[in-house]
């Protein structure tokens, strides 16, 4: 098969456990060369999942937890470098597909060590769904885990991409709970979005699902930060 990243023909190299335990086999979607050029987040800050070189909160988190105590715990799976930007380009600006897959067998072995009871995507508005024809993050994750959609998000009349970090912060809630309150009852619930990048959408949803289901435990989880 070709590499989702570099287009590049390569094949998957069997290792002997794969071939000893008859497991089901991850399809690598990503060739070896691509792999290395990925930044893996091993030591992060606990807050926002920041790769550091120690495992305290970050400036940033000191700063924002000080105005405001609501914690997140957000992990993430790579650094958001080159590479991933060149991907979400591809993948969410130009709405290709195809690249849905690109991360499906590194998710589907970091849900197995990191299992939830519930996994809610954070949705797309109506009119970027209208635009791309798909949820990016449902994308990346329903061939992993089994999704629960319970979120809405209002119309955005500016992008967030566009906006400065400033104007971001302030944006009023963006989200409304649709779901149905009792399957979220004393569950371990992991939110699921694709780019952390001031945090400020994950906190809507959590400030949104801790309202509507106060007991849930709640945890973050994003591909890229
Ligand atoms: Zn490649
Ligand atoms: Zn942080």
């Amino acid at each position: 098969m070709n590499c989702l990243l570099c287009q590049q023909p390569f094949s998957q190299n069997l290792t002997l456990a794969d071939l000893l335990y008859w497991r089901p086999l991850l399809v690598e979607r990503i060739c070896a060369h691509c792999q290395r050029r990925l930044q893996v987040i091993t030591t992060a800050c606990p807050e926002c999942g920041r790769t550091q070189t120690s495992p305290q909160l970050c400036r940033d988190c000191q700063r924002w937890l000080k105005k405001q105590p609501q914690q997140l715990h957000n992990q993430a799976l790579f650094v958001y470098n080159a590479v991933l930007q060149d991907f979400f380009k591809r993948y969410k600006s130009l709405g290709d597909y195809r690249l849905h897959a690109a991360f499906t067998a590194d998710c589907q072995r970091w849900f197995k060590h990191h299992p939830a009871d519930i996994y809610i995507p954070i949705p797309t508005d109506a009119a970027s769904y209208a635009r791309r024809g798909f949820n990016p993050v449902v994308g990346l994750y329903a061939d992993c885990v089994s999704l629960t959609p319970c979120l809405k998000k209002q119309p955005q009349p500016v992008k967030q991409a566009h906006k400065s970090r400033q104007a971001r912060l302030r944006t009023p809630q963006l989200f409304t709970f649709v779901g149905t309150k009792t399957t979220l009852h004393n569950k371990k619930v992991l939110l699921l979005d694709d780019i952390y990048t001031t945090g400020r959408t994950m906190r809507h949803a959590q400030a949104c699902l801790k309202t509507a289901v106060p007991d849930c435990q709640l945890q973050t989880f994003t591909l890229a930060r």
